[in-house]
């Protein structure tokens, strides 16, 4: 028997996604947002699918570098910005767009003798994590206008809870974000604004701007917790696969694995897969999460190891090998991270170097 975990990346439903979003909105720019290693999905051959679009948007240096070492030749933006001078000059060098968010990014960038780049002014209209607040703005913008080492600025926002349809905390940030544009006296004719992230792009028509910065749905999973990604026109990436590699029957009342968590309530049969949190399938998935043994939709079965996880198959039998699905086309990731209290965001990041990768082309 083969030892046959894997995680395959579907790059031809990449490229349908990134479709996708430029159907929702045709007239944005697209900043891809590849950071953590394209939310687990890998780099390269996620960026290299996703070239065509408008940039490519990292966290910080390190994996712009990654990129431009590979050849990829999209601009690039530094979300988090630059962390030293020396990160500027290497930022302005390669013709990296950053963002600017403190104080201290802004005397750095007006101190330096570095070509202009194109920056970002991400003010806080409400997230409260990164950003200058909106009574500071006016000041850091009148400087970056006529600063040399400006070519073009740009003003951009992040919503806290767009995911939350009903969450009124989105138009309140609207209209602090609509009042910084109206203070600074914005020009939209050479001036940028960035709002949206996926949850806007597929939730908040009315969440406008130049630019938007999808990162999950590209991967095919819906940040919205009403809505399946299928039902918004998002195919899955991501399957995470494995194998069935024992069948054990288990007489009613017995329970199965650590803590006797879960307990047969007929003489049955669980199936063992060979794959666990060891492989970044998540511990805390609770007993309604689902995995497809031959395309058959099951339950787990107690508590999952690390390099294993049991499946209630009932009176089932299945073959020694047969191909399982933890998530993919059969399972959506999303239901799975709702089993285990989480989100799809963190299972992609999570699955670990020990699951060997497979892409499948985009065309
Ligand atoms: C990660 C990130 C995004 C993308 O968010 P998704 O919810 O994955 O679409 C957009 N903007 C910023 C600033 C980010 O850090």
């Amino acid at each position: 028997m083969m030892r046959t975990s894997e995680c395959v990346i579907d790059l031809g439903a990449l490229r349908h996604n990134l479709d996708r979003v430029r159907e929702l909105r045709p007239q944005a720019k697209i900043m891809a947002m590849v950071k953590a290693n394209a939310y687990g999905h890998g780099l390269i051959p996620v960026a290299t699918t996703l070239a065509s679009a408008d940039a490519l948007g990292v966290a910080f240096m390190e994996e712009a570098m990654q990129l431009r070492t590979a050849g990829v030749l999209t601009p690039i933006a530094l979300l988090e910005g630059v962390f030293s001078p020396a990160e500027l000059q290497v930022a302005a060098e390669q013709g990296f767009q950053i963002v600017i968010h403190h104080e201290q990014q802004l005397r750095w960038l007006l101190n330096a003798n570095v070509r202009p780049l194109k920056v970002w002014v991400k003010v806080n209209t409400g997230m409260n994590r990164l950003g200058f607040r909106p009574e500071d703005l006016l000041k850091v913008w009148v400087a970056l206008k006529h600063a040399r080492q400006v070519g073009q600025l740009g003003l951009m926002t992040h919503l806290a809870c767009a995911d939350e349809l009903r969450n009124n905390t989105t138009q309140a940030q609207l209209d602090t974000l609509a009042r910084c544009q109206e203070e600074v006296q914005l020009n939209p004719c050479v001036e940028e604004i960035s709002v949206a992230n996926s949850a806007a792009i597929l939730g908040w028509p009315q969440v406008q701007g130049d630019w938007v910065r999808p990162g999950l749905m590209l991967y095919g999973s819906s940040p919205l917790s009403e809505h399946s990604a299928a039902s918004l026109g998002l195919q899955p990436v991501m399957s995470l696969r494995a194998a069935v590699m024992a069948v054990q029957p288990v007489k009613a009342g017995e329970s199965v694995g650590y803590g006797g968590l879960w307990t047969a309530p007929q003489d049955q049969r669980v199936a063992l897969i060979n794959l666990g949190y060891g492989d970044g399938y998540p511990r805390t998935a609770d007993a309604s999460t689902k995995v497809a043994i031959a395309g058959r939709h099951y339950r787990l079965a107690g508590r999952v190891s690390m390099d294993m996880l049991a499946v209630d198959i009932g009176q089932d039998n299945v073959d020694l090998g047969a191909p399982v699905e933890l998530w993919g086309k059969h399972i959506a990731v999303d239901e799975v991270a709702a089993g285990a209290a989480t989100l799809a965001y963190e299972l992609f990041c999570k699955v670990t170097a020990r699951v060997p990768r497979r892409y499948l082309p985009g065309s």
